[in-house]
């Protein structure tokens, strides 16, 4: 499902559907460990697949003008990218650098008191996570 809107989006905004564009979108479906445009790229490559960052950066950048994927900005390092793009939290370990979904959050987003009406929103935590906590230890 999201690959076929993915593609169908890329389409729509004038890319045509090559084999690189469709590994990316394939790197991205059901992942969910938030991977910058660098880490797909080494992903790919290492399974023998050919072709320039510039692809995946430029396809990734297109995907999140069109709505299929979200760029996560809680990694203050480098942008990441979410294929799950119903709103939800992120909380970023400082100390790894993973980046990981929240999704209960508390907030009563319908009463949030701003002068118009929610629609989405966006909200990055910080602090250490369990793994990196335990190592101290
Ligand atoms: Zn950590
Ligand atoms: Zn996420």
């Amino acid at each position: 499902m999201f690959k076929e809107n993915a593609l169908e989006l890329l389409k729509k905004s004038g890319y045509k559907v090559t084999k690189p564009r469709e590994w990316i979108v394939e790197a991205l479906d059901g992942n969910t460990s938030h991977p910058s445009a660098m880490e797909i790229f080494d992903q790919l490559r290492n399974n023998n697949k050919s072709f320039s960052f510039a692809t995946v950066y430029n396809t990734l950048d297109t995907l999140v003008k069109s709505g299929a994927v979200k760029q996560v900005t809680a990694d203050p390092q480098c942008s990441r990218y979410d294929p799950n793009t119903f709103s939800h939290g992120h909380f970023y370990c400082k100390k790894c650098g993973k980046v990981s979904d929240v999704f209960d959050i508390n907030m009563d987003m319908a009463s949030a008191s701003v002068s118009g009406k929610v629609e989405e929103y966006e909200l990055n935590i910080f602090g250490i996570c369990e793994k990196c906590l335990q190592d101290v230890n």
